[in-house]
């Protein structure tokens, strides 16, 4: 052995939970050398066991783990989402939905929604959502995988998923056992740091064994064990702007048709979740516990579930934001250890995949440089605040006064990142953006529009491009959605075709 050689010989994850096993899954496929992959968790913890909505990225972090897609949601008893419903948010009694993809297809160098906003000017009702591909599948009940050829309307809409979270965790845990990582069982009771440099040395395990390692993967969770327990980090807090801080989970006897959706119905203080898997559905009621008690928040759970629930509800507690640094020294946090923004928009396995991503790129040697360590903390600030202000954006724009939550959220003040991008969509309806953003413009069209978030006006370009026949493109597009969506079979068919699950 080269003894120059500075490279990382073993990694700690701490932490068996999505994070942890997502983790140790992209690690094993990656690092097939010298590299020593050990993961501790506690079963008598256990997993925070929520986390089953997800956004149309982790398709790709399943492939590059060479995962089938029908398999993986076989095994986690999994659905397909095609976007958001959101219910009584903007206003009550009204709704509209957030989906995966675009709407129809640009058809000139000015965005289809600006000669949109003229047809309805002039009186065209026709609401935005029927133009998303997406949307007449998911209410319809329909879906089948969109297609590549950017010719036909069924390339224009896209998919994640909905699965069971304990499930998804064992499906990962036996991929990255079969490629040599090994699991250790039991609780972390203490994190020794080096006296000089201040690094983790090794953690110390209830029986006494302490588990050395050049570098750690503090995936523990809300505990931040590692990256905050034993490093004092430091965290960001966005309860200002985020203001729920609670959740009461649930599970119900699945009722009907699979839909191929989420849905987010706003509450008095807070909203509710439905998620829709082979199994049961999945419920939550996310709150913020100034505006109402632990018990009135279950009970309103309970009252609103479509199915016989499956157990008492379960309370969960969190704070929204960031960990001031998610790399410090020679730990990374990633999962739950390094923030969270609320689970509104399904981005926390989003956040995991792409900071495993992150630290693929920015790979470190036992130097730990501080180059490096700060490019990581620089990119997932910036990606978490651009989800950040996404959130911020379905409260803040609400119409809604009628009780102290939604009174508050629709007066606080907003980053002034956030302030700029509504700035622009109020004047002339443009998506503008300072950088790379996961959600990209037609998401947040879908919100600004689904929310009531009128502009002044359209794009004035719009009315000096006279040879472009709007109507009738709109009207054809509308059209070809409806015939392609009419051949899709259900939901329900092409699960029981392609990856039903036992039982
Ligand atoms: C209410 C709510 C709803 C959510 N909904 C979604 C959603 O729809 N979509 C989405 O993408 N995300 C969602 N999330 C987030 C998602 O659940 C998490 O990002 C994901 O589950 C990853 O969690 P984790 O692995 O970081 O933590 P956990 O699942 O909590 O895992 C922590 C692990 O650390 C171990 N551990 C902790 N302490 C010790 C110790 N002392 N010794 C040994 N082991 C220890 C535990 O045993 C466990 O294995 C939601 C979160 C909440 C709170």
């Amino acid at each position: 052995m080269d003894k120059n050689n500075r490279n990382i010989r073993r990694i700690a994850i701490i932490g068996g939970g999505s994070a942890g096993w997502m983790t140790a899954a992209a690690l094993a496929k990656n690092l097939t050398g010298a590299c020593q992959i050990e993961l501790i968790e506690s079963d008598d913890i256990g997993i925070v066991g929520v986390g089953e909505a997800t956004i149309p990225p982790l398709k790709s972090f399943n492939a590059s783990l060479g995962i089938d897609e029908h398999d993986f949601l076989k095994h986690t008893q999994g659905t397909y989402k095609l976007g958001i419903q959101f219910v009584n948010w903007g206003k009550k009694d009204h709704r509209y939905f957030h989906p995966f993809g675009q709407y129809g297809a640009d058809f000139d160098k000015v965005p289809l929604h600006h000669y949109w906003l003229r047809a309805r000017s002039m009186g065209d009702t026709t609401p935005l959502d029927e133009y998303s591909m997406a949307w007449v599948a998911a209410s319809h009940g329909r879906f089948s995988r969109p297609t590549r050829d950017p010719q036909q309307v069924q390339s224009t809409y896209d998919y994640a998923y909905h699965f069971d979270a304990g499930l998804y965790a064992k499906y990962l845990r036996k991929y990255s056992e079969v490629r040599g990582v090994t699991r250790s069982e039991g609780r972390v009771v203490d994190v020794k740091l080096d006296a000089e440099s201040g690094f983790i040395k090794h953690v110390v395990m209830e029986d006494g064994l302490k588990i050395a390692a050049d570098l750690f993967i503090d995936c523990s969770g809300f505990r931040a064990l590692l990256i905050e327990r034993a490093l004092e980090t430091g965290f960001e807090d966005w309860s200002h702007w985020l203001p729920v801080n609670s959740a009461q989970v649930v599970a119900c006897e699945r009722t009907g048709e699979l839909v191929p959706h989420t849905r987010s119905t706003a509450r008095d203080a807070g909203w509710q979740w439905r998620i829709p898997l082979q199994h049961r559905t999945g419920n939550g009621h996310v709150y913020c516990s100034d505006y109402i008690s632990d018990d009135e928040a279950a009970a309103t759970l309970m009252a609103n579930l479509d199915g016989k629930p499956l157990a008492d509800p379960r309370l969960l507690r969190f704070t929204t934001g960031r960990r001031k640094q998610f790399w410090n020294r020679n730990c990374i946090a990633i999962g739950l250890s390094g923030g969270f923004m609320e689970p509104l928009e399904s981005t926390a396995l989003h956040l995991i995949q792409s900071g495993i991503t992150r630290f693929l790129a920015l790979f470190p040697d036992r130097d730990f440089d501080p180059l490096v360590i700060e490019e990581f903390n620089r990119l997932t600030v910036q990606e978490f605040e651009r989800i950040r202000d996404f959130i911020i954006l379905h409260y803040c724009i609400t119409e809604r006064k009628d009780t102290e939550l939604w009174r508050y959220v629709a007066n606080m003040s907003i980053p002034d990142t956030l302030q700029y991008k509504i700035d622009h969509f109020r004047r002339y309806g443009r998506l503008v953006s300072k950088g790379f953003e996961l959600f990209q413009n037609p998401n947040w069209l879908a919100v600004h529009v689904g929310q009531g978030n009128w502009p002044q006006r359209y794009d004035p370009l719009v009315d000096e491009r006279t040879e472009v026949d709007a109507e009738r493109r709109l009207a054809g597009l509308h059209r070809v959605i409806k015939e392609a969506v009419n051949t899709m079979p259900t939901h329900d068919k092409y699960i029981r075709r392609n990856c039903r699950s036992p039982g």
